[in-house]
């Protein structure tokens, strides 16, 4: 890095050690031209795109927000705070893979869908319901149905609905 007191174009690193909650490492530098020291804070940058919603408005992405309408979904459902901390890294890692400065929300929509639809399918319903805007009764009854279908494929015993009856949890 460059001094910035004499300008130098190189300066030695004298000390390297983690700062802030691990997430920082701060560096001592001295110039060996003019034998200043300063210091500097080395932090990733991630980068993370823009949101483009659907009137065309562009927010920054947060994963607290994604993490909020999760967390809706999965109201009363039998999930761990760790499954869904680990779906809503997958999440993340996929924004920032994708290199973009700007993504659609819809594009994000079907990220959290495809994790919900792994990890609890009634989630995965009550979020479809609300972020799909279902156009009808019967688009969201083919939806359920198609859902129904698979699980009887992988759990005949299951009723899609069984967990969400009040008082059903604990
Ligand atoms: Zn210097």
């Amino acid at each position: 890095m460059r001094c910035p007191f004499c300008g130098a174009p190189d300066t030695k690193v004298t000390d390297s050690r983690l700062a802030g909650e691990g997430d920082q490492v701060r560096r001592r530098r001295k110039c060996e031209v003019c034998s200043e020291r300063f210091t500097t804070y080395e932090t990733v940058e991630l980068n993370l795109p823009r949101v483009i919603k659907r009137d065309g408005s562009r927010v920054l992405f947060e994963l607290n927000k994604v993490r909020s309408g999760m967390m809706r979904a999965l109201e009363k459902r039998p999930v761990s705070t760790e499954q869904v901390d680990q779906a809503l890294a997958r999440i993340q890692r996929q924004v920032i893979e994708r290199g973009e400065d700007e993504v659609p929300s819809l594009w994000i929509g079907e990220l959290v869908m495809d994790e919900l639809r792994q990890l609890d399918q009634v989630a995965y319903v009550r979020f479809a319901s609300v972020y799909r805007h279902f156009e009808d009764v019967a688009a969201f009854r083919e939806e359920i149905e198609r859902l129904e279908r698979q699980l009887r494929k992988s759990a005949p015993q299951l009723d899609l609905f069984e967990r969400v009856k009040p008082d059903d949890d604990r």
